[in-house]
């Protein structure tokens, strides 16, 4: 082996060694771990150095003070973990190098774009013609998805938002549910519709859209752009799609689902019943990062209308239809692009499509045992827990910030909060695939005991 070969065996090594510690540590940085950062301030160096060195430097300095989010015991956020076979994907990935642009920069990145985008329409049961597309997580797939609706609801009513802009357009009707995602709102501003100038639906004491409370919009009155969600931040709930669909199919409106984490409900037989007409949806949009537990960063764009991502980001002659397979440079607001679906692909080859289903089923199984365990030892769960979110308040919202506190300072688990209802509540997200239904039952344990203990 030459010197540049060693060397990456050796960062492999190192990347290796930490995987085989991240479960048995404490789930936060060590204070002396982030004290110990400071070996990161150093000058900029005047000349070149021994790479061998930096990569030690690294790992030794900076692996200790990460979060262990790819263990079974992180419950924050809704971050999930890592598949080894989707980072092992990366390492040969990142030796690859490819630009995913284009499919004349790299036939194996275009040809795996293809296999994955048909698989990922299979095992969600997506019609087989949707667009897919690969982007860097949920907040740009959204605003990815709400680009390509605005045109197309603009080109209907006569405008070309890409030749004229938006000055001057028919103004667009946006309906939002009251829970929708903070960071939908970035991707409506984004995309120039503003974050505040949206219609907003109530939500019901899960935070669902209320069907029945959707406004009686006059198409006339300009296109209509309404936003749904499959899975709540903090509960989990999905809202009435089969109502919502309806309401906009009779409006001609567009209907996009912000489905982050819990557009993979789709794959799981055992949850149909929470995603009834989510499939009419124009658009949806999900993460690759959270459950499907590939490496940061990966989100997924789905669109239904033929062309609409290829009218808004292509950069030359967007009309042309494809001639050279899928170009990710003329359907993403990305021209160059590191190669996402790789790592995508690789996880649905190993799980396969019961895989995927049973990834769902053990979160929400785990999830259901931190509910119920809550529950027995008289600690409040405010949601139904029927997919991986669970929503806890101790007492009242002060007493549940003590709770979080004492949670995050023991390290055994690591659980942060949210608002619901204007009050502090604790978050628990099962969202790695190393967390069994065991290790729920430890987590329970370690809230419960810290909850008497306060
Ligand atoms: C996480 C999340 C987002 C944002 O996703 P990123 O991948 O962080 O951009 C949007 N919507 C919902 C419902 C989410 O859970």
């Amino acid at each position: 082996m030459n010197p540049d070969q060693d060397l990456l065996g050796h960062a492999a090594a190192r990347a290796i060694a930490y995987t085989a510690t991240i479960d048995g540590r404490g789930v936060a940085a060590s204070a002396p771990a982030v004290d110990g950062l400071a070996a990161f301030d150093e000058p900029l160096p005047d000349r070149p150095g021994d790479p061998t060195e930096t990569l030690d430097l690294l790992a030794t300095v900076g692996g200790p003070a990460t979060v262990a989010t790819t263990g079974p015991h992180y419950f924050g956020f809704v971050n999930g973990a890592t598949y080894p076979v989707a980072l092992g994907a990366a390492f040969i990935a990142d030796a690859w190098d490819q630009n995913a642009a284009l499919p004349v920069m790299s036939p194996a990145a275009a040809k795996l774009h293809d296999v994955a985008a048909a698989w990922l329409n299979e095992v969600l049961g997506l019609p087989t013609a949707t667009d897919v597309a690969f982007l860097s997580g949920a907040t740009v797939a959204n605003a990815t998805c709400l680009a390509a609706a605005r045109d197309a609801l603009l080109i209907d009513a006569g405008w070309d938002v890409q030749r004229d802009g938006l000055f001057g357009a028919p103004e667009i009707q946006v309906v939002v549910g009251e829970r929708a995602h903070s960071t939908l709102g970035k991707s409506l501003g984004l995309i120039g519709v503003g974050r505040e100038r949206v219609l907003v639906v109530p939500a019901d004491d899960q935070g669902r859209m209320r069907a029945e409370l959707l406004p009686d919009l006059d198409p006339g009155a300009g296109p209509i752009l309404a936003c749904a969600q499959a899975g709540e931040v903090n509960t989990g709930a999905f809202d009435p799609f089969a109502d919502i669909a309806d309401w906009a199919s009779e409006r001609a409106a567009w209907l996009h689902v912000d489905g982050a984490f819990g557009l993979w409900a789709l794959a799981d037989p055992t949850r149909q019943h929470l995603v009834t007409g989510l499939r009419r949806a124009d658009s949806l949009a999900t993460d690759a990062h959270k459950w499907l537990n590939v490496t940061y960063d990966s989100g997924i764009a789905f669109v239904q209308r033929e062309g609409a991502l290829r009218r808004t980001f292509a950069s030359v002659a967007g009309y042309l239809p494809p001639e050279h397979g899928f170009e990710a440079m003329h359907h993403t607001p990305q021209s160059s692009q590191r190669a996402r679906q790789i790592e995508v692909w690789a996880v649905l080859r190993t799980l396969g499509r019961s895989g995927v289903a049973a990834m769902v089923q053990q979160s929400s199984d785990a999830a259901r045992v931190i509910g119920a365990r809550l529950t027995e030892a008289g600690v409040d769960v405010l949601n139904d827990v029927d997919l991986n979110q669970v929503l806890v308040r101790h007492v009242d919202g002060p007493t549940t910030e003590r709770l979080i506190a004492a949670v995050q300072e023991d390290g055994r688990i690591w659980c942060g909060p949210t608002q619901w209802h204007d009050e502090t509540a604790m978050r628990v997200s099962v969202s790695s695939w190393k967390t069994t239904v065991h290790d729920a039952e430890r987590a329970a344990a370690v809230i419960v005991e810290l909850a008497h203990h306060l």
